[in-house]
């Protein structure tokens, strides 16, 4: 029977009126549209392209190690050269700048400018429209959708779709819920509720 539904594009019509399924799937298409639209505005905004905004914001809340070009083309499952023609216009506006590696002089890490930081900060409130609704859903349908979109991330993690990811459940630190038992951290050395569980932790360490 599955198989059978997985077979039918979930943009049938008729697929979609019959099955919960494909409605959910053609949601998130559209709200994957919404996000698109959004960070197109706020390009526009600052004559810069969708993935420049997106490295910008990213260089702004995260740790040095990651601000390299092959950890944003992993992140943002392009290829580096990809990212390094976006590093370089983000240099040419003096957006950001270059820490070159002695050791390795093709290396560098990127660092914000005090321009880049003001940008990143403003362009960061670009979902603030896809925030709202979810602001006004109560406490269990937050909790129930978080622990979906959880899953279906993961499994978009597994199928090898999205390559980076900093979640708990990739986490060599978590401990799986037991038996209606709450999940744990061994790094924080505590038991995370479901809506303790993180989306981009910055002491996430990837299970091998
Ligand atoms: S270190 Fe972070 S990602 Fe890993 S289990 Fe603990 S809270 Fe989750």
């Amino acid at each position: 029977m599955k198989s059978k539904l997985i077979n039918i594009s979930d943009f049938e019509p008729e697929q979609q009126i019959n099955s919960i399924d494909s409605k959910i799937v053609a949601s998130l298409e559209r709200i994957s549209q919404a996000f698109r639209v959004l960070l197109w505005q706020e390009s526009k905004e600052f004559t810069l392209s969708p993935i420049q905004i997106q490295v910008l914001i990213f260089l702004l809340h995260h740790s040095p190690e990651k601000r390299k070009v092959s950890y944003l083309a992993d992140e943002f499952n392009l290829t580096k050269a990809t990212i390094s023609d976006s590093v370089k216009i983000l240099e040419e506006k003096r957006f950001i700048t270059k820490e070159y590696d002695a050791n390795d002089s093709r290396s560098y890490m990127i660092h914000l400018t005090k321009k880049g930081k003001d940008i990143a900060a403003k362009a960061g409130f670009f979902t603030k429209e896809i925030r709202q609704p979810i602001i006004n859903l109560n406490q269990d349908n937050k909790e129930n959708l978080l622990l979906s979109l959880l899953g279906v991330i993961s499994h978009l993690n597994q199928a090898g779709v999205i390559t980076v990811q900093r979640m708990c459940k990739s986490c060599a630190y978590y401990r799986p819920s037991v038996n209606g038992q709450t999940h744990f951290c061994n790094l924080l050395n505590q038991p995370l509720r479901d809506i303790d569980l993180r989306i981009d932790c910055p002491e996430h360490q990837l299970k091998i």
